[in-house]
């Protein structure tokens, strides 16, 4: 009040001008409350100029209805026509998000994790990373992140986003060849390891991206271990797929702790070989095998997430590729098929004259299927 010398600023002869003259330019009138019509009128010509030049620029938009600011749309993703807000359109695309509402439901929340794991990435790493791009994959799939740096793809996948309701059950292990075709090291995680196993899941892109500590394993003391209980914790701690038990364990050291771990069972297959969060232990593997010295070893390497290379480096060749396998999406967690075996789920009263996937797609609950394994063998 004190600034305008006056109690109501319309008094004041100055400020009513200035406010005429920028509802002038706007609105193209002085006055907007006598002259509504024109206001809308204005906003609404402003809208459908933006409207157009949004569907000029992006060739998913197939029509728009400009009086309900509606564009109907074709997803890249997955095929199919939806509609979807004018807003929420430009929103996305600025956003780098999943434009198609029916990949990327509004109110999902596979934008908002993916975005937990951008945020990730970007307080520990300062390279390039480009999101959303599908050019790397011939425009036929998508990358949720890439890093040119390392010619390294990470995919976040939404375990409902990706279950075999909205998604073919060969997608994971496709987008797996299109990449190991073009050269590109590829990582796809699951939302639900990325909620509940949080801290491996960061290792794993950390070490992807080269920011954890390297030790070379002569450095490292190696010992053999006996008894479950003393990696029991080890595992569950560094490794995504947990405990297993195995017969032969073999530890390096460093500094007195262990880094790095490999469980092998009675016919030399590799069971776990795990490297403690934060560290890279180069040459692992080769000191263990040698160490070991035994005439054969086997591996099945998990396409999702494993790095074949360290393997096929020591002289690993490809014996058979393992077709993708299937979990159940049950809440927020994927559950092992074993779980919903038909016996068991005779036992639990469902029909007997249903299959497994008759009896859980009524239950609505739905498969989801990896990019499938490798299994790789030594031969000495
Ligand atoms: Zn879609």
């Amino acid at each position: 009040m004190k600034k305008y010398g006056c109690i109501n600023v319309s008094q004041n002869n100055e400020i009513m001008k200035k406010i005429k003259k920028t509802t002038l330019k706007n609105f193209g009138t002085e006055c907007i409350l006598t002259n509504n019509l024109s206001r809308e009128a204005g906003i609404k010509s402003n809208r459908l100029r933006c409207n157009k030049k949004m569907q000029n620029k992006h060739n998913d938009i197939i029509s728009a209805d400009y009086d309900k600011n509606i564009y109907f749309m074709k997803c890249e993703l997955c095929g199919q026509y939806s509609e979807i807000e004018t807003g929420l359109f430009k929103n996305r695309k600025n956003t780098n998000s999943v434009v198609c509402t029916l990949c990327n439901p509004p109110n999902s929340s596979k934008s908002g994790q993916e975005d937990n794991v951008y945020q990730f990435i970007l307080s520990k790493y300062d390279g390039e990373i480009l999101r959303n791009k599908r050019k790397y994959l011939d425009n036929e799939y998508e990358l949720d992140f890439y890093f040119p740096e390392f010619n390294l793809g990470i995919e976040f996948n939404g375990i409902w986003w990706h279950n075999e309701i909205n998604k073919p059950n060969d997608y994971h292990k496709k987008k797996y060849e299109i990449c190991k075709k073009k050269n590109i090291k590829l990582i796809q995680i699951w939302e639900s390891d990325w909620i509940y196993k949080t801290e491996i899941v960061k290792n794993l892109i950390m070490k992807s991206l080269d920011r954890n500590m390297k030790i070379d394993a002569d450095l490292c003391m190696i010992k053999v271990l006996c008894g479950d209980e003393s990696i029991k914790k080890f595992l569950i701690e560094n490794d995504i797929n947990g405990f297993i038990h195995s017969s032969k364990k073999v530890a390096l050291y460093y500094n007195g702790e262990i880094v790095y771990l490999m469980c092998l069972n009675k016919n030399n297959m590799i069971l776990r070989n795990t490297t403690k969060i934060g560290y890279n232990i180069i040459n692992a593997e080769k000191k263990i095998i040698k160490y070991l010295g035994l005439n054969n070893y086997y591996i099945i390497i998990d396409r999702m997430t494993d790095d074949k290379k360290i393997f096929q480096n020591i002289g690993f060749i490809l014996e058979k590729n393992i077709q993708p396998k299937y979990f159940y999406v049950v809440g927020s967690k994927l559950v092992d098929s074993i779980n919903y075996r038909k016996s068991i789920l005779i036992k639990e009263g469902f029909n007997t004259n249903k299959t497994e996937h008759e009896i859980m797609l009524e239950r609505g609950i739905y498969r989801i299927y990896d990019a499938g394994h490798d299994k790789l063998s030594l031969k000495l």
